[in-house]
Order: C-alpha cells, then sequence, then structure tokens
C-alpha cells in the first residue's frame, strides 16, 4: 500500500509525469472477436447432458466436451462461486487468471474468453450470456465476475487470524479435484488456480488501492453462461461468504447452493474450431 506521505519529494515535473496518459498494455483488436452470433444460434435445441449441484460452502466438479455449453445458476439465494478449469485431459493446463486480466479486464462478461496458462495460452471457454451484465462498474468501481481475487484459503485465514478453517474456497476445490481425479489432497491442491470469481462483487478502493467486496447483486435466476472450447473439467466452489456482503473464511455468512447446467447442441456453432495450443515453439533464445 502506498504511504500517505512520501518519504520522499516530488521532483519538479511531478504534475507532467502524473498528467501522462495510459495506453493498453494488451489491445486485443487483433484477435477475432467472438461470434456470439454462432454461439446463441448453436442454442437453439440444445439438450441437458447433465446438472450438478454445488452445496453451500463446498465444492463440485464437472466435465464439459468441447463444443457444449455450461451455465452457473444462482438458484436458493445470492451466492458467489470461486470457478477452476482444467484441460480434461492435462490438468497441467488450466484458467490463467491473470492473463487473462490482462486481456480483458479485471472484470469478465459476454464475449469474453478464459485463457490456458502459459506454454499454452488458448480460450478454454468463452462467456455467452452474462445476466449480470446490466451492472457495469458502480460508484466505487465495483463490479462482478472478476479475475482480481485469488481465493479465500486456509493459510491466509491463519495468517490473520490464527485460526483453521477448513470449508474456504481453496480447500473446497481441493477437495472436488481430489475426488474427480483420484488424486491425494497435496497432489490435487497443486493444481487448484486463481479463480473467476462468479457472481462476487469486487474492485480496488480508489485512496489505497486495496481489494474490496460487496454483497452480490446476483438473484435466484440470474446466470453465467460459458461455450467449452476444449474438453474441460471444472470444479465450483460455493463460498463460504455465500453473498460476500461481509465476511468469508468462516460459518457466519449465509450460504446457498449453485447449480451448474451442462447443454449439448444439435451441432457446433457455424465456423467454430476448437483452438490449438499456442503457436509459439519454446525457444526462449536459445
Ligand atoms: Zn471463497
Amino acid at each position: 500500500m502506498k504511504p500517505s506521505l512520501s518519504e520522499h519529494p516530488q521532483p519538479d515535473d511531478a504534475a507532467a509525469k502524473q498528467a501522462v496518459r495510459p495506453v493498453i498494455c494488451y489491445p486485443i483488436d487483433a484477435l477475432p472477436p467472438a461470434d456470439l452470433t454462432a454461439y446463441r444460434a448453436a442454442r437453439d435445441g440444445w439438450t441437458r447432458l447433465d446438472t450438478v449441484i454445488v452445496p453451500p460452502r463446498d465444492a463440485a466438479s464437472f466435465s464439459v466436451p468441447a463444443g457444449c455449453f455450461f451455465r452457473i445458476v444462482s438458484i436458493e439465494g445470492p451466492q458467489v462461486g470461486d470457478l477452476n478449469l482444467w484441460n480434461a485431459h492435462d490438468i497441467g493446463e488450466r484458467f490463467y487468471s491473470g492473463k487473462t486480466r490482462a486481456l480483458h479486464g479485471t472484470h469478465l462478461s459476454t464475449g469474453d474468453r478464459l485463457w490456458s496458462n502459459l506454454p499454452y495460452l488458448r480460450p478454454m471457454a468463452t462467456i455467452t450470456e452474462d445476466t449480470l451484465d446490466w451492472y457495469g462498474f458502480d460508484e466505487w468501481g465495483g463490479s462482478v465476475h472478476d479475475v482480481i481475487g485469488t481465493r479465500c484459503d486456509p493459510n491466509t485465514n491463519k495468517l490473520l487470524s490464527g485460526g483453521d478453517y477448513h470449508h474456504c474456497c481453496h480447500s473446497n476445490l481441493t477437495r472436488a479435484l481430489a475426488d474427480a481425479q483420484g488424486l491425494p489432497l497435496a497432489a490435487a491442491e497443486a493444481h487448484v488456480h486463481d479463480v473467476l470469481n462468479v457472481f462476487m462483487c469486487t474492485g480496488f478502493t480508489r485512496d489505497t488501492g486495496q481489494y474490496f467486496m460487496k454483497a452480490s447483486p446476483v438473484r435466484p435466476g440470474d446466470f453465467l453462461e460459458f461455450f467449452a472450447e476444449i474438453d474441460l473439467i471444472g470444479a465450483l466452489s460455493a463460498c463460504p461468504g455465500g453473498d460476500c456482503s461481509s465476511a468469508h473464511s468462516s460459518d457466519a455468512a449465509a450460504c446457498h447452493p449453485l447449480r451448474i447446467d451442462i447443454y449439448q447442441p444439435i451441432s457446433p456453432p457455424r465456423g467454430w474450431q476448437s483452438p490449438q495450443r499456442n503457436s509459439y515453439a519454446g525457444g526462449h533464445g536459445r
């Protein structure tokens, strides 16, 4: 955090330096935009392959074949979810929250891709509908579906409170992946990664730049819909923070289940091909 009083004096040209206009780090104009018309047309006549209920303060895993859709649905009350995604054939390829943030911004919505880690760096999923897109950014700079948080975890909780809490999203995701893959907990934990915070309303305070949360605007019936670009395994935790209006990493908040619906279209979206892994050959200058 920046000190409220700097230890070092401003240079004479401080105002001019601060007035320099920012430039976008990663312009994505060269990337083909998601063809939402084609994706949405593929929903006509789709059939539901599976439904998974995520219990409160717990996680569940699910599988989505490439070319299918999945929806994360609010059902009984306001609840945020922490989402992890892996390549179903190689869990070493997983969702890369940081690069997704760099490419699409702090909070995701319709048309954004969920990119995989290096060296794969390809779209794992595309957001095809977001019933909370009306929220935009509020007066504090808050918005929903962030890729700026990490996930609540027992180690940070231990650090800050001294206590043990075993149903943080990190632990929930670890158990879900361990059960799905038949892995020991420690092996599964190594594959759990920074999440997409589904339905969570977050931002950074303007004065101190600290990560904040506020009550999610999600209501039963709201959903976030994805198209699976590759064969996926997912895990979703119903965060112990509930709507994240006050606390997490404890049993204090009211929590609700989440539902995941998986749909198979009659045929894939027109013109769609599953993306190949990134074409950089890996020379790294040698
Ligand atoms: Zn959580």
